[in-house]
């Protein structure tokens, strides 16, 4: 029994200890200077990472996540919002969000406790149109219900093969925008150009969706 159980936790602490040497790698690439001019107006929100993983390994590379947060914190850091990304953790299953069973799955999974739940997976399908993304890499989603444990909290999702766009397009949602049509623009849900950015109105929304998301869920 004891070795079936060291043989279940073997690979999983290993994964455990690269994600942690993984979230180090992080935090020393994200220690982005905040202009001085500015430093007052900063918007730093907190983030959590799972990482679906099957047979014991994750499903997106640690190359593709580090890409993606680097991205994300390069296009917001534009508009003084940075993510501060505190804990990248595998979990077990949760691959595939094909349904509205599989987010209510991973909300359940995600402790209120301020921050953003980012879930890197493998495959993402979306099953509205209302915030149809034509090329489905990622998905933002929030619940309304009564549910006090998971409702008016922001949850993200990004598949193991999304461009490293996806993840700041995705918090663009999150903090309230729209799609945009022009291709140059990280809010197209078309296949966006070389360089895509936030305009400043856009950028102006992002920092009321940021503070609206941290005074919603300040400590209480
Ligand atoms: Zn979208």
């Amino acid at each position: 029994m004891a070795t079936q159980q060291r043989r279940k936790h073997g690979p999983h602490q290993a994964l455990v200890a690269r994600l942690l040497g993984l979230l180090a790698l992080v935090l020393m690439t994200l220690a982005v200077p905040s202009r001085a001019s500015a430093r007052d107006r900063a918007i730093r929100v907190p983030v959590t990472i799972h990482v679906a993983t099957h047979e014991g390994r994750s499903v997106v590379s640690e190359r593709r996540i580090l890409a993606s947060i680097r991205r994300a914190n390069r296009e917001l850091a534009a508009f003084d919002i940075y993510l501060d990304v505190e804990k990248i953790q595998p979990m077990v299953g949760g691959t595939r969000i094909e349904t509205p069973d599989h987010r209510f799955e991973l909300a359940r999974r995600a402790p209120r406790d301020g921050t953003v739940h980012v879930f890197f997976v493998d495959r993402v399908r979306l099953t509205s149109k209302r915030k149809g993304d034509r090329r489905v890499s990622g998905m933002h989603w929030r619940y309304h219900g009564l549910i006090k444990d998971i409702r008016a909290r922001e949850y993200v999702a990004v598949a193991h093969n999304a461009p490293t766009t996806t993840l700041v397009h995705e918090f663009g949602h999150a903090f309230g925008l729209a799609h945009d049509t022009n291709d140059d623009n990280l809010m197209c849900s078309c296949r966006r150009g070389l360089d895509p950015a936030f305009t400043e109105r856009q950028g102006r929304r992002l920092r009321a969706g940021a503070r609206r998301y941290k005074k919603r869920n300040r400590k209480r």
